[in-house]
């Protein structure tokens, strides 16, 4: 970036501008494969800032086709989202403040951390129920750009339910709060001689002339963060049409967003767990149709390598709890640590877990799904209450962390660590994906955790990606399982979003007619690519290649 370009934007921008080592190093990496290093960091302190930016940006743009802009929030992505080689506007420092709580939705910018957002939400008994497994490290700009999903999704949805209104930075820098808009005032919209009404016009018949093919086209699985989720836009049964729905999952490639409404809810009191450990995959199909049948709140699950992976590092675990709660979770592992002396490491630990107004509403439900597997004379424990089941929620919820710190030399390589497939599909389906990974068995360590009701697997193999050899295998891997999850109708992220690892297999995904309407809704809210350029449109096999970290650090 020119000089020029840097002394315009300080002239407008009121918060920092930095290339200053420290700054650019921990902007160039999140948690994916990737590392890209940006030419300048930026620290915006408001909406102004935001819209200046991006003022400055798209004039420089005319005569420096290679600058964009990228936001940043907690950074934890696992896609590449917040990389760039050009400019990182990075949220968290400044534009972290929860606006309003109301009594059912919150109002907040996006750099507050989830943690304190969840923290500020539950004094009012409300709470926003899509919150990631990364819930201690992410940030509200995540969660909404990438539409992310968590434990208990299986019966809340995803965020895009929750996002009511965004206030964006469009890409000519001007200022507008997308929301649920009636007819009429859909039409008023159109009438605007700016961007914003140009979007709207557009969109509107962008999504009427091709209606069939996208509804065609929608997911067929309970949840996705693919491609841009054009079928959301209108509401059928409330007759409105709203673009934060379009925002919300496209990570920062259409709208800067600087504010949002999101509707909350009230979380049930109490829960009670159903745990299954497993020592027989083939039966796995059967107990999730039995299991959700019986309506519970989260239904999830890992494999022996993550509890092996979470015994070897449980001290690590509890250390960072503080003395009283490891030690009350180290006397609460006992008798799981007795079983595995006895029985060895389960295949795998399925946790079904049942939330209702009281206690026994909630352990009557974990026993009478209990009962419902009675004739598989499965292994299986009740956990009464939150503080009983706790352990288990730390090794599930830990298990990305738990392989980012394990083995020297390996690094925990997200590439097919999302992928949906519909439950009913996984007598056939569970076989082909083994038979594919076992073909790569040299090349790896894999753990599966995942959101077993869902469907939603995490696979993330620890490898040595400083091996070439190893590099070679991502690229040849990924489109195996990916050919087997789009065989068996399913999709290649549920929650962690496209990034650069995944947006080159969007046209296999969607088809080339869909992957058109993608570039087109670009174009339409991005003329000039000023947004997070090679996400979501235009990435290619060889952004991954050349960006793939080199080393295991
Ligand atoms: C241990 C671990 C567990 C995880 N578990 C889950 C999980 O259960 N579910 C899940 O969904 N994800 C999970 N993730 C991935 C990630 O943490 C989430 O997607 C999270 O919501 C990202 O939030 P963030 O603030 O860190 O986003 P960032 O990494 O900062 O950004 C993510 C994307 O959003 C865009 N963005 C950020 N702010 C804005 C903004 N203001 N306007 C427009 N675009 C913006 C960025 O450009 C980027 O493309 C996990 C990650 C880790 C490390």
């Amino acid at each position: 970036m020119n000089e020029k370009t840097k002394e315009e934007l300080a002239q407008t921008f009121k918060g920092e501008i930095t290339d200053a080592q420290e700054d650019i190093q921990k902007a160039s990496r999140d948690t994916s494969l990737f590392k890209r290093i940006p030419s300048l960091v930026v620290y915006p302190t408001n909406t102004k800032d935001v819209s200046a930016l991006v003022k400055v940006v798209r004039t420089a743009k005319e005569n420096d086709n290679s600058i964009s802009v990228t936001a940043r929030s907690g950074g934890t992505d696992m896609s590449g989202g917040p990389l760039t080689t050009s400019i990182v506007a990075s949220f968290t420092k400044h534009m972290n403040h929860i606006i309003e709580v109301g009594d059912d939705y919150a109002v907040t910018e996006p750099g507050v951390y989830y943690r304190d957002f969840e923290k500020e939400t539950l004094k009012k008994n409300i709470l926003l129920p899509s919150y990631p497994a990364s819930r201690e490290i992410c940030a509200m700009g995540g969660i909404v750009a990438n539409n992310s999903g968590g434990e208990r999704t299986l019966k809340y949805g995803k965020t895009e339910r929750y996002v009511e209104e965004l206030e964006v930075v469009l890409s000519d820098g001007s200022v507008t709060t997308l929301k649920a808009l009636a007819p009429e005032e859909l039409e008023e919209k159109k009438k605007l001689n700016t961007l914003e009404g140009e979007i709207y016009e557009k969109m509107d018949n962008l999504l009427t002339k091709n209606e069939k093919l996208i509804e065609e086209r929608r997911p067929k699985v309970s949840k996705n963060s693919a491609g841009y989720a054009l079928w959301s836009v209108r509401d059928i049964k409330t007759n409105t049409f709203n673009l934060a729905k379009l925002i919300c999952g496209s990570q920062g490639t259409l709208a800067l967003w600087t504010k949002a409404k999101l509707g909350l809810v009230h979380p049930k009191a109490h829960r009670a767990m159903l745990v299954i450990f497993l020592d027989k995959l083939d039966i796995l199909p059967d107990i999730v149709k039995r299991i959700l049948k019986q309506e519970p709140e989260s239904f999830e699950s890992y494999d022996d390598k993550t509890f092996t992976f979470a015994t070897r590092f449980l001290l690590d675990l509890l250390k960072q709890m503080g003395l009283a709660k490891a030690i009350h979770l180290a006397i609460e592992f006992i008798p799981e640590v007795e079983e595995v002396l006895v029985g060895g490491v389960p295949k795998m630990i399925l946790m079904a877990e049942f939330a209702e107004d009281t206690i026994e509403e909630a352990d009557a439900k974990a026993v009478a799904a209990r009962d419902a597997l009675a004739d598989l004379h499965l292994s299986t424990t009740i956990e009464k209450n939150e503080s009983e089941s706790e352990k288990y929620w730390i090794v599930r919820r830990e298990s990305f962390a738990l392989l980012r710190k394990s083995l020297h030399g390996y690094y925990a390589s997200p590439f097919i660590d999302d992928f949906v497939v519909q439950p009913e599909t996984y007598p056939k389906f569970l076989p082909e994906l083994n038979a594919i990974l076992d073909q790569y068995k040299d090349h790896f360590i894999y753990t599966i955790a995942g959101h077993i009701g869902n469907g939603n697997f995490h696979i993330i193999p620890l490898m040595n990606i400083a091996e070439p050899e190893n590099r070679k295998v991502i690229l040849e891997l990924a489109p195996k399982v990916y050919d087997l999850v789009i065989r068996y109708g399913g999709t290649t992220t549920g929650e962690h979003n496209d990034g650069i690892i995944r947006t080159p297999y969007i046209p296999q995904l969607f088809g080339k007619e869909m992957e058109e309407l993608f570039k087109q809704t670009k174009q339409i809210f991005d003329p000039m690519n000023i947004f997070n350029p090679g996400k979501k449109v235009g990435g290619t096999f060889d952004d991954i290649k050349r960006d793939m970290l080199r080393s295991n650090e």
